[in-house]
């Protein structure tokens, strides 16, 4: 691409030169990050029909015109790519959108908390838990809630707490998928479906809990699509973690909470994000019946994760999670996993920081402890683009070559 003459691109880490087609030998493979820009290549196919052109003069005002914050035909959208996914049961239930399941996240727990309690509600997570869920918990905590820990040592809950579990099927770190494991009449469960799409798992039925959150990040993969509006001191808002999500809610005082929480944070969540959300869902409800961007999904991620098992398979000092195929109701066959993450072991006993190794390797990861357990653990990012992929997968089997010589 140039512009006035001359060449203009963004290279990534990895190249550099006017054109980045210079590699930058020693440059480290970034597992770290999280960008599902393995879906670039889909976009790319669809660039005309995807692309949208928004008139200077197009959806100005805080509302839609009839008064309310969200596209209902957005809504429609949504609902119809839930039943070609076959992932989630939508009807009779209420959706809300929020400026990012980061956002939601929090929004539930303000909804879900106890308000007249003396004790406070207690977040909770089984042990490898994704790291946002304690982190924003402490940030934002009020006298109404607190982050708990893992949700395993809540089972006796002595104190008859009101506990708030987080559920993230399939999770992250492992892409195991989970059910919760605390029931009774103190507790009440968020399904984190950010990754419930056929893309990165098998979907064995419906969902169907009481509060459910997915995200437009893992789904089409514009994880950039925020926009940020400061609104209010005491719910302090990072312009980089606003985006379109949705959640999917079944109570109608929990949803009336919920968007309350949004509402009062962002008056809304933004026009223009809505807006191409919607010209994506059209693409994506359009193509293939619905089902390209799923195939694309499944195969470009089974395949990677096919390659990355098959060069760690002859190692004896790393280890790969076991992700059994399973039923899909999508493709109402048992199918191959296909995860967006890699969580890795070292095996050998002197090897405690294991991000450490890979380092050394000119790897990067995200380490055991940021998800709760030892840092024996390595979280390893596959869906990203293929050259991220490619440029990790080489590393690993340089460090996998050394070990087993
Ligand atoms: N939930 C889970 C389990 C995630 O992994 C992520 C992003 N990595 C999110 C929620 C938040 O994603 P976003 O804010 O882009 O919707």
């Amino acid at each position: 691409l140039k512009v006035d003459g001359k060449p203009v691109c963004e290279c990534n880490l990895c190249f550099q030169g006017p054109y980045c087609s210079e590699f930058v030998p020693d440059c480290p493979a970034d597992a770290d990050r999280h960008d599902p820009l393995f879906l670039e290549p889909f976009w790319m196919r669809h660039a005309a029909s995807s692309a949208l052109l928004v008139a200077g003069w197009h959806r100005m005002s805080y509302v839609f015109p009839d008064q309310t914050y969200v596209s209902e035909e957005l809504e429609n959208y949504i609902r119809k790519l839930h039943a070609i996914a076959k992932n989630a049961v939508t009807d009779g239930k209420y959706i809300a959108f929020g400026c990012g399941s980061t956002q939601l996240i929090n929004a539930a727990v303000f909804a879900l908390s106890s308000q007249n309690s003396s004790s406070p509600s207690r977040v909770v997570a089984l042990t490898p838990y994704y790291p946002l869920y304690k982190s924003q918990t402490d940030y934002f905590q009020t006298a109404h809630f607190e982050f708990g820990g893992d949700a395993s040592l809540m089972k006796n809950n002595s104190d008859a707490s009101q506990l708030i579990e987080f559920v993230t099927s399939p999770n992250n770190p492992d892409c195991q998928l989970r059910k919760g494991v605390l029931q009774g009449p103190y507790v009440r469960t968020v399904y984190d479906h950010a990754y419930y799409w056929p893309h990165f798992t098998a979907i064995p039925a419906p969902a169907d809990e009481d509060v459910m959150i997915f995200t437009l990040s893992k789904l089409t993969g514009h994880a950039g699509s925020r926009l940020g509006v400061f609104a209010y001191p005491q719910l302090y808002y990072n312009p980089s973690f606003v985006f379109a999500r949705w959640a999917i809610i079944k109570d109608k005082d929990v949803f009336d909470r919920m968007v309350t929480y949004v509402t009062s944070a962002e008056l809304g969540v933004s026009k223009d994000t809505q807006l191409r959300a919607l010209k994506l869902l059209k693409v994506l409800t359009k193509e293939g019946n619905g089902r390209e961007i799923f195939d694309y999904g499944f195969k470009t991620m089974m395949e990677r994760w096919k390659r990355l098992s098959q060069t760690l398979s002859s190692s004896t000092r790393f280890s790969l999670q076991e992700i059994s195929p399973n039923y899909c109701n999508f493709y109402d066959k048992v199918r191959d996993p296909s995860p967006a993450y890699a969580w890795l072991k070292c095996e050998n006993e002197e090897d405690t920081d294991c991000t450490k190794v890979l380092r050394a390797a000119n790897i990067i990861g995200r380490p055991g402890s940021l998800f709760n357990v030892e840092n024996r653990y390595v979280r390893l990012s596959i869906l990203r683009r293929q050259d991220d992929f490619e440029l990790l997968l080489y590393r690993i089997n340089k460090l996998v070559k050394m070990d087993v010589k």
